[in-house]
């Protein structure tokens, strides 16, 4: 291993990258055979345990401070550097998802109707791979780098969780940036980084809407109080809503995936219910969408003489990245991987993310990195969450490589 940390520019040098890629193509097999064994035994939520112990076996030896979560099986590892300095975090999610594979991957999932659909086995055994290659450089690291293993992504709030259990805090000081990724088996071709300044990912929330009616008779409507008029004008006017009352350059997106009313042509039922999911794309447009939703919800329902009820769930912040962290992956990502390795997006993506609480805390960047399977076109093999996502393991070179590389960048800023 050769190379300098830069201290005149503060900035990582060339030669420690080209090094660092070249120690990430070294363990690549290491590294693959863990995500391998991962993907085998994939676990939902916030209780993990055999991820957790293969996490903490493959941590096991790199010299790491390591606890584990109490409210959650999540693993911090903290690596303390031989010089003293800042810490910064990276992050790795851990769960998988209640999916039936059907990938055909000789490692597919021994656990029926569970998968490593979303790549999270990447991001665990990646964030083990770029543990590594900063433990082989802790004699000119100056500062610490907390490693977050998180359950829960999907759903779980696992970050907060973390974050309340003080993984921010875990290297003594509260960290000065955090850095994850996210691998996608199709869009980008293995090798792609892409991100972009400012929202990255959409806030994503869940409402329920009841209306309160009146059941009858069908043949008799005006003796009852039918809800399923009143619901399918709701979902109507929920997308004038979106239309009408909020900006076309900060978008709203509201889809009814779930209506349930009645049990027959002739009978009128007493209620009936909506499911929708939000996104935006602002916290400003976060902050009124409940307000608005529900007012037009209760509002129609009140036109009509009847009522509704709405229960509006939360879910992840809009994820947003900090400007001058994005610069820092847009300077190292080309410099470790080449000039085509790096794409700055025109738009956020309409997912969402629990790395959103970390970047609500402290600065940083969410990177997406292409792992679309070699010989596949990255417009049409099936995407993340599908039962047939493939993801190809050359990505545990690069989403390592990227993470240590953004992370040694960080701390020669001092
Ligand atoms: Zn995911």
């Amino acid at each position: 291993m050769t190379g300098t940390l830069d201290p005149t520019t503060g900035q990582v040098g060339d030669d420690v990258l080209a090094s660092l890629l070249a120690d990430a193509r070294a363990q690549r097999d290491v590294v693959v055979a863990l995500r391998h064994a991962l993907h085998r035994s994939p676990e939902i939520g916030l209780a993990l345990p055999a991820t957790q112990r293969l996490v903490l076996d493959a941590l096991d030896g790199l010299g790491l401070e390591v606890t584990t979560g109490s409210g959650l099986t999540s693993v911090v590892g903290v690596l303390r550097g031989a010089h003293p300095g800042p810490a910064v975090l990276l992050r790795g999610d851990m769960d998988a998802l209640p999916v039936a594979e059907e990938s055909g991957e000789p490692f597919a999932s021994e656990n029926p109707g569970v998968m490593h659909a979303c790549g999270h086995d990447l991001h665990t055994a990646g964030l083990v791979g770029a543990a590594r290659l900063l433990a082989a450089r802790r004699d000119r690291l100056a500062g610490s780098v907390v490693l977050m293993f998180q359950p829960g992504e999907e759903g779980d709030h696992g970050a907060r969780l973390m974050i309340e259990e003080g993984v921010l805090d875990a290297a003594g000081d509260r960290v000065v940036a955090a850095y994850a990724l996210h691998v996608m088996s199709s869009l980008l071709p293995t090798g792609v980084v892409m991100s972009r300044p400012g929202t990255i990912l959409a806030a994503a929330d869940t409402v329920h809407v009841t209306v309160h009616g009146r059941g009858g008779h069908g043949s008799m409507p005006h003796l009852a109080a039918d809800p399923v008029p009143v619901a399918a004008e709701i979902v109507l006017a929920l997308q004038a809503m979106v239309t009408r009352q909020f900006d076309v350059f900060d978008p709203v997106v509201v889809t009814v995936g779930h209506i349930l009313g009645g049990t027959t042509d002739n009978v009128i039922a007493p209620t009936a219910r909506l499911e929708a999911t939000v996104r935006t794309f602002s916290e400003a447009a976060h902050a009124v969408v409940p307000e608005r939703l529900t007012r037009v919800c209760e509002g129609v329902a009140a036109a009509h003489g009847l009522t509704a009820t709405v229960d509006y769930e939360r879910g992840y912040p809009v994820t947003v990245n900090t400007p001058d962290e994005v610069q820092r992956a847009a300077r190292v990502v080309p410099a470790l991987l080449g000039a085509d390795a790096w794409h700055e997006a025109a738009q956020p993506l309409p997912g969402a993310e629990d790395f959103s609480y970390v970047l609500e805390q402290v600065p940083g960047v969410f990177v997406a990195v292409g792992a679309t399977p070699v010989g596949e076109d990255p417009r049409t093999a099936a995407y993340n969450h599908s039962a047939h996502a493939r993801f190809a393991d050359d990505a545990l070179v690069t989403g390592p490589a990227v993470l240590a590389a953004l992370a040694l960048d960080r701390l020669a800023q001092g």
